[in-house]
């Protein structure tokens, strides 16, 4: 018989906001342990929490970038459980009315779109964290308190390779639309994956295990990878699987259980009695809806049909914005889009890193580029020298033609030039020349490389080429 994996993934990121959700201590890493705390975010009695706007717009954000209807009624909720790392003995969260459901997440994968729905992306709080020393422990509460969105989405997805794509894409769209800078170095993006096997065309779900806490994509993929082989040779063998939690081992490349359904945390949601619901007005959601970015996927897409960009090209421009802006701006004064990519990748994206500025910097006019191409057009330069050209135009700010001028890099069309100078290569080369007149075709390419250097590479190879083969069968 054969098994299917059925696999939903919960994403819990870190929301890049100035300030903690319910205070006002800085939302930033790497700070020496317990230096962004006060009594809001420790927990202490008597203490009132209040939300961080910019965070529920990030939060709302979300919801529109992941195609998610944003709710008119989201309200918060204690999630009570005990952990040295939590402070206040409860998390403040969204149970029944989140800010955000119903979307999906298009991406490519395994050469098509693939469509993974999402059930809701709802705010909540980070908590500390938890450090085991050799005789003791400690806990950092810089984390606690730190705006946190889960992500859920619906079992839709159905290999380890397809969760890795699909945490990719999410983690895309939410840099891009500056929702948060998903450092995993840092542990803005960690994620719980949920997976059952069922026989191939069942209905009905198999027993749901959850892998906890997961910090890495690769990581999400190597545990599914040995997750799901695992539960099917269970059920080959005649074994049960019950509902149960595991974590895993990295280092020993293994899942292993942490607890069964019968040990599960009982959170005793309430609604959080400190806050008000949150219930957005339309101004605010337009406010927030104008912050919307083109997709990745969408950004692609187009590029690829507006400027007929192979794939490749059109990826640069995704991960590279500034980049792909700049591009933008050029192609579509240009007839020839693909040549504009293929300076702007090659030549310009090269010198910028090479010599560590930004576009800010740029001395030259985005019409340079145009300038350029337009002598490659026209022939008074090779591709190789406007290589050349380009150099200098970045280094100078000079314009191409002026470029070409001073330093006399036009292409020779002369026929009279060039036939004198394939009468000198031929005089000198009598063997290659022999040869090819008895027929060995790659003397041709010998010589024409000789005509080439002689006029220190300016010659019009097409011309040269033809003049040099008219006069050796002539
Ligand atoms: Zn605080």
């Amino acid at each position: 018989m054969d098994y299917e994996a059925v696999i939903g993934l919960e994403t819990h990121v870190q929301l890049k906001t100035k300030s903690k959700m319910w205070c006002g201590c800085a939302n930033e890493f790497g700070a020496p342990p317990n230096t962004n705390v006060c009594p809001i975010c420790l927990g202490m009695p008597g203490v009132l929490p209040v939300a961080n706007q910019e965070a529920l717009r990030l939060t709302a954000l979300t919801g529109f970038l992941l195609n998610c209807a944003v709710s008119r009624f989201a309200k918060f909720d204690r999630k009570n459980y005990f952990y040295p790392d939590m402070p206040k003995n409860y998390q403040i969260t969204q149970y029944d009315k989140p800010s955000t459901a119903n979307g999906y997440v298009d991406f490519e994968f395994a050469g098509a779109v693939s469509r993974v729905r999402i059930t809701r992306a709802h705010l909540e709080e980070d908590v500390g964290k938890n450090f085991h020393f050799e005789r003791n422990s400690g806990v950092d509460f810089n984390r606690a308190g730190v705006p946190l969105l889960e992500i859920v989405s619906e079992p839709d997805i159905t290999s380890a390779d397809m969760a890795y794509e699909y945490l990719n894409a999410l983690k895309e769209i939410l840099i891009h639309g500056g929702v948060s800078d998903c450092d995993m170095e840092k542990g803005m993006v960690r994620c719980d994956v949920n997976v059952s096997v069922r026989p191939k065309g069942a209905k009905e779900l198999g027993a749901k295990i959850e892998i906890k806490n997961m910090n890495s994509f690769s990581g999400a993929r190597k545990a599914l990878e040995y997750e799901i082989p695992r539960q099917i040779e269970m059920l080959k063998s005649g074994g049960k699987l019950v509902q149960s939690t595991r974590r895993w081992d990295d280092v020993a490349g293994v899942t292993e259980e942490m607890r069964t359904k019968e040990h599960a945390h009982d959170y005793r949601y309430f609604p959080e009695p400190d806050l008000m619901p949150f219930t957005p007005t339309d101004e605010w959601l337009i406010e927030v809806q104008k912050r919307v970015v083109e997709l990745p996927l969408a950004r692609k897409q187009r590029f690829m049909r507006d400027y007929q960009l192979p794939p490749s090209d059109a990826q640069t421009f995704v991960w590279d914005r500034p980049l792909g802006d700049y591009f933008e701006k050029i192609a579509k004064q240009s007839k020839n889009p693909k040549a504009v990519a293929n300076l702007v990748i090659n030549n310009l994206r090269a010198k910028l890193t090479e010599s560590r500025t930004t576009f800010a910097d740029l001395k030259f006019q985005p019409e340079g580029i145009l300038e350029l191409i337009g002598l490659v057009e026209s022939r008074t330069v090779s591709t190789s020298t406007a290589q050349q050209v380009f150099g200098e135009m970045f280094d100078t700010g000079e314009s191409p033609v002026i470029i070409v001028q001073k330093k006399g890099l036009a292409q020779v069309s002369d026929t009279g030039v060039i036939e004198k100078f394939c009468d000198e290569v031929i005089a000198a080369n009598p063997g290659p020349v022999a040869d090819f007149r008895n027929g060995k075709v790659a003397a041709l390419n010998f010589l024409k490389g000789q005509v080439m250097k002689l006029s220190k590479g300016k010659a019009n190879p097409n011309l040269a080429g033809e003049i040099l083969e008219s006069k050796l069968k002539g």
